[in-house]
């Protein structure tokens, strides 16, 4: 399968918006592969290498690891897969994140998935998350949403320039969410 093949799906959103819960639906409905760009890496956190590890305390502080990394794990999960229809969670973080991301993998998104979502009900949601994961305590939760604000919102505004993104809100039940989704994958 070439890569000018595949259909790639930009999912972003805040932290705790439902990036990774309405992903697996969209799997079982329409048949996309899902990778979460956090999933991969904290894999790649668990090698224990000395990357690895860099990764993971830039993780803690709620930054932005560079973007060779993550676009590496991405294009090889994607490759692995032998599949064509990708949807990404969690990624691209900021501007570069994207340019590099085009450059490696050599085409666009088709369009972006947006999670509106208040800081108020993500708060609440992480906190009462129990995944056991090192960044869902408060003093990173605070540094995610400003790396959010500061970097990601930028890409969405770059999207939506462009009239690439579709804006779903989600202070609202899974299945009101998913019946907005359904909609674009339609
Ligand atoms: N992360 C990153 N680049 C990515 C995706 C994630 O650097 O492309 C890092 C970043 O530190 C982020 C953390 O991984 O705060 C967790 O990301 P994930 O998407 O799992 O969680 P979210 O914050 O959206 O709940
Ligand atoms: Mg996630």
């Amino acid at each position: 399968m070439s890569e000018e093949e595949s259909t790639v799906i930009f999912v972003l959103g805040g932290p705790g918006s439902g990036k990774g819960t309405q992903c697996a639906k969209i799997v079982d409905s329409f048949g996309y592969v899902h990778f979460s760009a956090g999933d991969l890496l904290r894999q790649f956190v668990r090698s224990g290498t000395k990357e690895g590890n860099e990764c993971a305390e830039m993780m803690q502080q709620g930054k932005i690891v560079p973007s060779s990394v993550t676009v590496n794990l991405l294009k090889t999960a994607m490759k692995e897969s032998g599949q064509s229809k990708f949807l990404i969670d969690g990624f691209p973080r900021n501007l570069e994140n994207r340019d590099t991301f085009l450059s490696v993998v050599g085409h666009d998104c088709t369009f972006v998935l947006f999670f509106d979502c208040p800081e108020d009900v993500l708060e609440k949601r992480l906190l009462g998350r129990a995944e056991g994961r090192a960044d869902d305590n408060i003093e990173t939760i605070k540094k995610r949403f400003k790396t959010y604000q500061d970097q990601t919102m930028p890409v969405i505004e770059h999207y939506d320039k462009k009239g690439m993104v579709k804006h779903v809100k989600t202070d609202v039940s899974i299945e009101e969410v998913f019946e907005k989704v359904s909609a674009f994958f339609k």
